[in-house]
This record gives C-alpha cells, sequence and structure tokens, in this order.
C-alpha cells in the first residue's frame, strides 16, 4: 500500500477505482504520408468513432444532468453529418499528400480564420468552439488515443488529475464519481467547492499522484480531518477492513447530523442566523434541499456557461424561474456571471491574460459585454415575479462599478417594459472579496441592499495569495486576523447602514470561524449543502455574548497561528 499526504479540500471518506483524468499528447510526425486513399479512409473511420463517442457521452449526460446537457453534444455531432466540411479535409488530402491529421488541422485553421472576420458574437464564437472541439475529438482518434473525459466514468470513480478546472468538470459524469484527488489547487479551489457541493472527499496539493496511481487502482480517500488529508493506494486485505469500517462510521454520523436539517437555525439565546446554501445550478438546489436548505445565498450563475453553451435569455429565465419557485418564497440570492480568473468561458473565445485573478473578471467583464449582462438581467428580472430573489454582482472594486451595474439593470427593466413583459426589478446586493470593497462598505451599504463576503477571494486579495496554487498554500491564511478585520468592518457598516452582511465564501462553514463570524455582526452565512445540517446542530448550541467575546479576541490577535491556537480552546 501507498499513501499520500495532502489538503483537505472536501471532507469524507471514500473508496473506489482510480481514474486518470490527463489530456492526451496529440503530437504526431507530419511527414509520415500514406497513400490518399488510406488516408481518407482514416479519416472516415475517425469520424464514424467520433460521432459514436459524442453519441455515448449525449445519451450518458441526458440521463444523469438532464436532456439540455445533451443537447449540447448533438451540436457537434451535426458537423461530423456535413458531407461538405468531410469533403474540405479529403480535398485538402488530394491536393497535395498529407495526413488526414494535418488536413483536419488545416481545414480548422481556415474556418478559424473566418470566423475572425465576422461579427463577434456568441453564436458564432459558440460556433467555432464545437468546431475547435470537433476537430481535436478527430485528430485525438486518428492517432489512436483513448478519449479522457468526465462525462463517461466507470461506476466507483475516484478521479485523480494534476489539476480540475470548471470546464473540465461541467460535464461530469456525477453519478459515478466517489471522490476527487489533484495534484494542484488550493482549498478553494473549484474542485474544492464542487466536491462539497456533490458532498464528496476531495484531497488537493497532493504532489506525485500522477506518477504513482495507475488506472483501476483501488484508492481510499480519508479526508475527516480539517487539517490534512491521506490518500490510500491499494491497500491490502486488513487495512481495506479498518478503512471500510472508517467509511461506515463516517456514513453513520453524517445520518445522525442529517436529523437536525430541518431545526431552526438560532443561537441558544435567541439569535436568529439566517443560514443558506451554496448552489451552481438547479440539481444542486435539489441536493441542498435535501440537506434541509430554505434559502440560497449564493447562485453561481456562470457555472450554466460553462459547459461549452452560451444560454440565452429564455434558457436562463427558465432556470431561475424554477430555482425561485422550488424555495417557494425561500430567498434566492444570484450572482451574475463571475467569468474571468479560473473559470474560463470557451464559447465566449475571451484572450488569454498574464494574470486573470487581477484581470477582467466577475463584474468587470459584464460591464464590458453589455449584451451578455443585459442578457442575464432581463431573464433575472423576469424570474424575479416568481420569488425572493435578489441579484449580487461579484468582484465590486468601487461604488461606481455598482452604480454602472445598478444602471443596466434599470436599462434590461426599461426594455422589458417597453415590450410589456412582465418583470420585477429585485433587491440588488454586492459580494464584499475585494479589499477595496470592505474598506467601501460603508458607501456601498448606503445603496446597496445588502453585502455577501465572498471570503475565498477576499482572503486571496487580503493575503495577496493566489487561492488555487497549492505551493504557497501556507500562505493562504483563512484565519489571518487581517481577513478577520475586513470582516468585521464590512458587518459593522452593514449595521449602522441598517442592512445585512452575510458570508458565502467557505469560511461560512467552517465550524471554528462561525462563533467568530456571528460574534462580528454575521447575520447569514451560505454554505455548501452538505455543511447544512451540522452548522444548524452548531449555531444552536452557540451563545451570542459569548460569540461577541470571542470575536473581540479573535480579532485583536497578532498572527493566524494565534488565532488558531485560541480558537481550538475557546470554541
Ligand atoms: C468567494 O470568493 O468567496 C466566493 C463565494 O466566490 P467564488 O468562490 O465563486 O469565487
Ligand atoms: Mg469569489
Amino acid at each position: 500500500m501507498k499513501t499520500f499526504p495532502g489538503l483537505t479540500a472536501s471532507p469524507g471518506v471514500c473508496s473506489g477505482k482510480a481514474y486518470i483524468f490527463k489530456a492526451p499528447d496529440l503530437s504526431y510526425d507530419p511527414s509520415r504520408i500514406e497513400a490518399p486513399g488510406e488516408e481518407k479512409k482514416r479519416l472516415n473511420r475517425a469520424f464514424g468513432l467520433a460521432f459514436e463517442e459524442l453519441d455515448r457521452i449525449k445519451d450518458s449526460l441526458s440521463g444523469s444532468m438532464g436532456e439540455e446537457y445533451g443537447h449540447i453534444f448533438r451540436a457537434q455531432m451535426t458537423i461530423l453529418e456535413d458531407d461538405d466540411f468531410r469533403r474540405e479535409i479529403e480535398d485538402k488530402i488530394d491536393e497535395s499528400p498529407r495526413r488526414a491529421e494535418t488536413a483536419v488541422e488545416e481545414v480548422y485553421k481556415m474556418y478559424a480564420l473566418l470566423f475572425s472576420e465576422m461579427e463577434d458574437n456568441s453564436y458564432n464564437a459558440q460556433r467555432l468552439a464545437d468546431l475547435n472541439d470537433v476537430c481535436k475529438r478527430v485528430l485525438r482518434i486518428l492517432l489512436g488515443k483513448e478519449d479522457v473525459t468526465l462525462s463517461v466514468l466507470p461506476p466507483e470513480s475516484v478521479v485523480i488529475a494534476e489539476e480540475l478546472f470548471p470546464s473540465d468538470t461541467a460535464m461530469m459524469d456525477r453519478k459515478n464519481v466517489r471522490g476527487f484527488v489533484t495534484e494542484k489547487g488550493g482549498l478553494t479551489s473549484h474542485v474544492a467547492i464542487l466536491a462539497k457541493s456533490l458532498s464528496l472527499p476531495a484531497a488537493v496539493g497532493t504532489p506525485g499522484v500522477m506518477g504513482h496511481i495507475v488506472k483501476d487502482d483501488t484508492v481510499v480517500l480519508d479526508v475527516r480531518d480539517y487539517e490534512k488529508a491521506v490518500v490510500y493506494v491499494n491497500p491490502d486485505g486488513e487495512e481495506q477492513k479498518k478503512l471500510a469500517a472508517l467509511e461506515e462510521d463516517y456514513r453513520r454520523r453524517r445520518e445522525e447530523l442529517l436529523k437536525m436539517k430541518d431545526l431552526e437555525s438560532v443561537t441558544k439565546d435567541g439569535h436568529a442566523i439566517t443560514l443558506s446554501a451554496n448552489i451552481g445550478s438547479v440539481e444542486d438546489l435539489v441536493t441542498a434541499q435535501g440537506f434541509g436548505a430554505k434559502s440560497v445565498g449564493l447562485f453561481r450563475t456562470e457555472f450554466l456557461f460553462l459547459g461549452g453553451g452560451l444560454p440565452q435569455e429564455e434558457e436562463q429565465y427558465q432556470v431561475y424561474a424554477e430555482a425561485a419557485k422550488k424555495l417557494a418564497g425561500g430567498m434566492l440570492i444570484i450572482r451574475t456571471l463571475d467569468i474571468g480568473g479560473d473559470k474560463e468561458v470557451k464559447a465566449l473565445n475571451l484572450p488569454k491574460e498574464e494574470n486573470p485573478f487581477l484581470g477582467l473578471r466577475g463584474i468587470r467583464l459584464c460591464l464590458k459585454h453589455e449584451e451578455l449582462f443585459l442578457t442575464q438581467l432581463r431573464a433575472l428580472l423576469r424570474a424575479a415575479v416568481h420569488g425572493d430573489i435578489r441579484v449580487m454582482f461579484p468582484m465590486v472594486s468601487s461604488v461606481l462599478e455598482f452604480r454602472q451595474a445598478r444602471e443596466l439593470v434599470e436599462k434590461a427593466a426599461a426594455k422589458l417594459a417597453a415590450k410589456g413583459v412582465e418583470h420585477k426589478i429585485p433587491p440588488l446586493g454586492v459580494m464584499v472579496e475585494t479589499p477595496a470593497a470592505a474598506f467601501l462598505a460603508d458607501e456601498l451599504t448606503r445603496e446597496a441592499s445588502f453585502v455577501s463576503m465572498g471570503t475565498n477571494d477576499l482572503t486571496q486579495y487580503v493575503l495577496s495569495v493566489d487561492r488555487g496554487n497549492e505551493e504557497i498554500s501556507s500562505y493562504y491564511r483563512t484565519f489571518s486576523p487581517a481577513v478577520f478585520r475586513a470582516i468585521a468592518m464590512t458587518a459593522r457598516a452593514a449595521e449602522k447602514n441598517g442592512k445585512w452582511a452575510g458570508v458565502c465564501g467557505e469560511l461560512g462553514g467552517n465550524p471554528q470561524a462561525i462563533p467568530v463570524l456571528i460574534g462580528l455582526g454575521v447575520k447569514e452565512l451560505s454554505v455548501t449543502a452538505s455543511a447544512l445540517p451540522q452548522t444548524i446542530a452548531q449555531i444552536r448550541s452557540l451563545d451570542m455574548s459569548r460569540c461577541r467575546e470571542i470575536a473581540e479576541k479573535a480579532v485583536s490577535l497578532a498572527t493566524e497561528d494565534d488565532v488558531k491556537a485560541y480558537l481550538r480552546t475557546a470554541v
């Protein structure tokens, strides 16, 4: 048996078979050419196999994630059925001797050039992205490489990867995943958030696993400890028995906690704390409701955009309205698109940035791509008539951005009104996730209806440390007094202006941090679905006056270690 230590990204215990997620090497020698007839035969065979692969993915996704996801692949299948497209590649092979691979790449480049001269709109960007995917698939098949996709997984897979991005996992076959192990990635990286939303264990920052684990190895993940995770590979009979007992014990304790899910989240001395769930889709909401969610404090809408498609107004409206209806009057905070950083939307074809976390992200990108933003705003305003929808803007770093976003909300409303479409302007809030927003919390909460602290980014920007880089994870100090002081400042300003402040970053679900947050005046916690029952249980065991004492002390300390040591004894 081999073991690997890692960082706890999402708690739990699981066992399964390793599925190694690694993009295949698509390099080849262009001078090794067969006769043109043979190259054309290879091409046609590859087209047929590519079609079959897409058909399998389409069926699998329709089953696990809903029909609409399956349809995304239908567009790519249509490209493979297009005889003119295939003939263009064959003509290239005939033109002068070329490998089928070279011909595919040349035809793709020609189309990419053509598209670059067309109108820069989301429809064209989507078509080019589909074409790119199809050509890569055909190329890989021509080179005899296996498809490495998360869209179709063997049962009980533990996904092992160097790193996982939202674009990799958006189309993941969720029903067959048991857990995740990645070499890279920090505690609040995408895979950590995804794993928590699926209530699955994940270990990140486990260097070397890719070189030591092979497909179908037995992997057991023990991620019970907040401080460290352990990955066991091919445990022998005795060890496996012990680990199976651990898994069973963990499952039983979770079941016990689940009994708390419908109790009120109120402290022993009667202070109500709104407890909400973080979601990325309607499916996540259904899961969260299973854990007792009555409201949503963060709907990450960019997840609707990461799977390859650019949903238009009607499709978005349906999703937001469905979520509002499912909550039956419960608060639903929808965050407008937070693209950028590590969230790449392929269909938008945005230029690569040197420093994406400080780049065109969140509200900045939406203010620049006004049509994209207005489409989402119209969908939100229409959905707002179906429930208690509130809208918040990510990555705000000045009052001006909030005002500009609000003006666009008014513009979207005017357009709907002119067309006689039913709509409502919902309360507008701001995410506090830049130091500037914390410093300006007073000004922001005079104009916004509420603020919600995105502590994942707030920590990253207050401490100037990349949240996704495991190499510097020791600098990503979740319990830094600097971060708590930014939270204190924000909560105080909101209170002064008669508004509420919440926390929707991962810190909000951290049992050691919760008494501090509540003591600092945070009124709402939005946590990952699976953390809801334990958070209710904890809030019900707390006393507000004691939380205030704890918070005051924690904020006054000098180092993260001091804070952690203090909380270990005080909480
Ligand atoms: C945050 O930054 O804390 C947050 C909730 O947003 P995201 O994790 O999606 O960046
Ligand atoms: Mg954020």
